[in-house]
């Protein structure tokens, strides 16, 4: 009887571990040849100013199409790409499609228009990691003030002298930096001091939070009094409501991204979307 129990408990478990294992297996095959086969794809948001609601600069957002699997969003592919060391090679596609797009806009509106790009922590601490970001911009012709690098708070929880120094040598090089879901990952501030961060984006959970409890909207506003008088520009993430907007107006809120101003858009929308907005006054 025990041994039955034994075999039919052991019998329901490993095809469900196996199932697991293989579909990560089959994915990171996948991965390793997505790259050549020309699978990524860059989607580009709108950061706009909030007082006008006139584009600032741009965020580029990874996507992976796969014949196999449809389109696949970075939550589900990127931590595979970070444990497999695959994130620095789509890392630098990424650096370079970016900074590519970026030259493009110029020719649209007249005037400079800046490319965030989400960097990872492996990508980060990799060893060619400043020169490729330089190589980007050199070979795109792009001023290094355009590019934005955005960089997550739990980089910053190993504390180390390397992470500082990386910071630091991109920051000298004119590259802008930006701490990415501010609020959500780490709770000392005295970072915001040490490291030259040009600018905080405010995580969706608290705009999100702005229209529906009085304390929210208390929390965003002392976070955009903290970072002006840190001297840092601030943006608020995940904009979906016009009452947002107008709270975020208000308080004086430097930049905005969400739905409410666009959906991330593949580069031909986003063109449209970008010669319509740049045409619009305000
Ligand atoms: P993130 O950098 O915080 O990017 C913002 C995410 O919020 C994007 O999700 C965007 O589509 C979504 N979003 C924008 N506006 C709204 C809104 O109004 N409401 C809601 N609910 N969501 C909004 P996405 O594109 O799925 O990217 C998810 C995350 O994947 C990014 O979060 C970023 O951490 C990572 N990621 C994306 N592209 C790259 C990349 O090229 N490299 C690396 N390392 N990470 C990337
Ligand atoms: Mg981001
Ligand atoms: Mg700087
Ligand atoms: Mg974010």
């Amino acid at each position: 009887q025990a041994k039955r129990q034994g075999k039919s408990s052991y019998a329901h478990f490993t095809p469900e571990m196996s199932e697991v294992s293989h579909e990560r297996l089959q994915m990171e095959s996948r991965m390793r040849r997505a790259l050549e086969l020309n699978e990524f794809e860059l989607y580009f948001q709108p950061i706009v100013k909030t007082a006008t609601g006139k584009v600032h600069a741009v965020e580029a957002l990874l996507r992976w199409n796969n014949p196999a699997m449809g389109m696949i969003m970075p939550d589900r592919f990127i931590p595979l790409a970070e444990e497999t060391g695959l994130i620095i090679a789509i890392g630098e596609w990424v650096l370079e499609q970016a900074c590519l797009a970026a030259t493009g806009w110029r020719a649209i509106t007249g005037r400079d228009i800046g490319i965030s790009v989400n960097v990872s922590p492996r990508q980060f601490r990799d060893s060619g990691f400043i020169n490729a970001v330089m190589r980007a911009l050199s070979n795109n012709d792009l001023a290094p003030q355009l590019l934005e690098l955005e960089i997550t708070e739990r980089l910053l929880l190993d504390n180390s002298i390397e992470t500082a120094e990386i910071l630091r040598e991109l920051d000298r090089a004119g590259i802008r930096l930006s701490v990415d879901d501010f609020g959500t990952g780490y709770s000392a501030l005295s970072y915001l001091k040490s490291y030259p961060f040009d600018t905080l984006k405010i995580d969706r959970t608290f705009i999100n939070d702005v229209t529906k409890t009085q304390g929210g909207g208390s929390l965003v506003r002392a976070i955009i009094n903290m970072a002006h008088s840190l001297g840092l520009t601030i943006i608020a993430e995940g904009v979906e409501e016009e009452a947002q907007t107008l709270f975020l107006k208000q308080e004086g809120c430097d930049m905005s991204q969400g739905y409410f101003y666009s959906r991330p858009l593949p580069a031909g929308e986003f063109n449209e979307w970008l010669n319509t907005n740049h045409q619009t006054q305000t």
